[in-house]
């Protein structure tokens, strides 16, 4: 950055010089009648010491007497030449200038928006699963994906306009004033009016691009929707309703884009158009004193021309530089408003490290709601689990049991009560220390896009090979995996080899005992296995449960039967407790009528 505006000041100043050197240019053509030229001091004079210092007015001015002498001293073409030379000098400069200075700031600008993508996605996995139920998954990739764009495509610009354009204009101005302040003041009396007519643009811009994002938002929303969902909205032929929904959305994409580009469009001609009046109102002013003061030289006026009239194109970047600014700070708004939001589950200042788990799990008078509204989901559970248990939660749907479950990893924290593992409130356990001691495999089994073997060992970039064929076979995989075409190299997941439910299954379990945690936590999926299938992925699972403390949403029969203890859940409170046989016999028992409706 530094460097880049060493090079802009460079640039600035060579871009003066270039102008100015218009002036002794005119002059010595001017004057190609006379022998000699006379240098004369300009008659207003006096007076710009009323503007600058009268010490610094004489060095400004015995500086560019100096250059003047340098350049008038020898015969007329001796003086073109140098002249000519020193325009070459001057362009060649200031180009080479303004491109070490582009350089520079591009490199500044990649690394804020490198910084900022990734700031925002870290940020992501400090934000709690509430957060994540609350936003829609497009909405989300949208804002580091399109918000940063825009943000990306306005920092250059703004970095580099706002640096380059007013050094550009204080040179300019300074020309201006040296030739005749009476003159510039005159020019930037007829200027502020320009000047409200552009922020009263950027205003409107800025509203439009908030509501562009937006928009932009709930069309990657719709996309995610339509490509995650698409076996649903092919299977209830809901194509054409989808179709129309999102045309429906770029259509009003497009409305939006179109008012916004009808403004920027109309904000340069009427900028430009300003410009002129204001530049014809100078010409008059200017020639008057020219021509009948006679208080300023023609070439002076000229120079003096050229340079207002090089403060023009700056001031209108400006104006483009006010808009851009106010396009991505909307943009930036929403960036900002996922990095403003703080994570509610983190650890608390002096968090206890751990790294085993040694005796017990006690809920403690556990209440819960979410925070969307007041109804308690889980209402005051106290119940005590001790290692190596096999507890699993019964209950109809919405009892609250993956409400329960969840909140052992602290993927939400209870409204009331506490969770105590081995005597410590899990709320001081470093989050970190507390999730290595647990294994997770739900329903929904998440395979990322890589190979079999990165997708077992996910998390964990030194596990022998051995280790790995180990767990795939422990968990059943190992034979399907050796059929797939490059075997535990092949890539899975979204965009690789397609798997069945069960392999998949049986794949999220070979990575969950490669992990080997103490305690594993289990929503049991028993839809959409085959036979056989189901008998593998059985197996697996019970060598999974085998020597852990295991929580499990019980599906099966044999899962419940091998529990050392069953909890009957409903309405958010614990409501039978005890192991198959005991909660069988309870006649008119929720547990004997869930069974009955299951399995019998
Ligand atoms: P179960 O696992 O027993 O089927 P859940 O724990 O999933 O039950 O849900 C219990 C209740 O909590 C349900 O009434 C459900 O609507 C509600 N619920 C679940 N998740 C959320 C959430 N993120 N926000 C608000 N309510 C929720």
């Amino acid at each position: 950055m530094g460097v880049s505006i060493i090079c802009t000041v460079l640039y600035a100043l060579l871009n003066g010089a270039s102008v100015y050197l218009t002036i002794p240019l005119l002059e010595t053509l001017f004057n190609s009648g006379t022998e000699s030229i006379s240098i004369e001091k300009k008659s207003d004079n006096a007076n710009d010491s009323i503007i600058i210092p009268p010490e610094l007015n004489e060095q400004i001015t015995s500086f560019t007497e100096d250059i003047k002498n340098y350049i008038f001293s020898g015969d007329q073409s001796e003086v073109l030449l140098k002249i000519c030379l020193l325009i070459f000098i001057a362009f060649l400069g200031k180009n080479i200038f303004a491109y070490f200075q582009a350089f520079f700031l591009a490199f500044v600008e990649q690394g804020v928006i490198k910084d900022l993508r990734d700031a925002a996605y870290k940020h992501l996995h400090k934000l709690p699963m509430s957060y994540f139920k609350g936003e829609k998954t497009g909405n989300l990739i949208s804002r580091i994906v399109n918000d940063v764009y825009v943000v990306q495509t306005s920092v250059s610009t703004v970095f580099l306009n706002l640096v380059r354009e007013p050094l550009t204009i204080i040179v300019f101005l300074g020309i201006a004033f040296s030739i005749s302040w009476r003159l510039t003041l005159f020019s930037f009396a007829v200027l502020p009016f320009s000047l409200f007519f552009i922020s009263w643009i950027g205003l409107i811009l800025r509203k439009q691009s908030t509501i562009l994002q937006e928009k932009m938002a709930d069309l990657t929303t719709i996309l995610h929707e339509t490509i995650s969902g698409v076996k649903i909205v092919k299977a209830f032929g809901m194509e054409n309703y989808e179709n129309k929904k999102f045309i429906n959305q770029t259509n009003k994409l497009r409305k939006t884009v179109l008012k916004m580009v009808r403004i920027r469009n109309a904000a340069a001609p009427i900028t430009e158009f300003l410009s002129v009046v204001v530049g014809v109102a100078i010409i008059y002013y200017g020639g008057h004193l020219v021509l009948q003061e006679g208080t300023l030289k023609a070439s002076e006026f000229l120079g003096f021309l050229f340079a207002i009239f090089s403060i023009m194109p700056p001031v209108k970047e400006l104006s483009s530089v006010n808009n851009k600014i106010q396009e991505s700070s909307a943009a930036a708004d929403r960036i900002f408003e996922i990095l403003e939001t703080e994570p509610k589950i983190r650890n608390i200042q002096n968090a206890v490290s751990i790294d085993t788990f040694n005796s017990k799990i006690s809920f403690m008078n556990i209440f819960f709601h979410y925070d969307d509204s007041d109804e308690l989901i889980l209402n005051d559970i106290n119940f005590e689990v001790n290692k190596g248990q096999i507890i699993a939660l019964v209950g109809s749907s919405g009892a609250g049991k993956s409400t329960l479950v969840d909140l052992i990893p602290r993927f939400y924290d209870p409204t009331g009560g506490q969770i105590l593992f081995d005597g410590i409130d899990s709320r001081e356990i470093k989050i970190e220390d507390l999730r290595k001691l647990m294994g997770i495999v739900t329903q929904e089994i998440v395979l990322f896009n890589e190979s079999v073997i990165n997708n077992i060992a996910y998390g964990f970039t030194d596990y022998p090979e051995e280790k790995i064929i180990a767990a795939a076979k422990a968990a059943n995989a190992h034979d399907f995996i050796l059929e797939l075409p490059h075997g535990y190299e092949t890539i899975i997941g979204e965009r690789g080899t397609k798997l069945s439910g069960g392999q998949r299954q049986r794949i999220s379990i070979a990575r969950a005992l490669l992990k080997n945690p103490p305690i594993m936590i289990f929503d049991e999926a028993t839809s959409a296995l085959d036979n056989e299938s189901e008998l593998l992925v059985q197996e697996a699972i019970e060598r999974l449960m085998k020597e852990r403390t295991t929580f499990v949403i019980a599906h099966r029969l044999s899962t419940i039967r091998n529990a050392n203890r069953i909890l009957v859940m409903d309405q958010g409170r614990i409501i039978q407790d005890g192991d198959h046989q005991t909660l069988i016999q309870e006649k008119n028992g929720l547990y004997k009528k869930l069974y009955e409706m299951q399995f019998n």
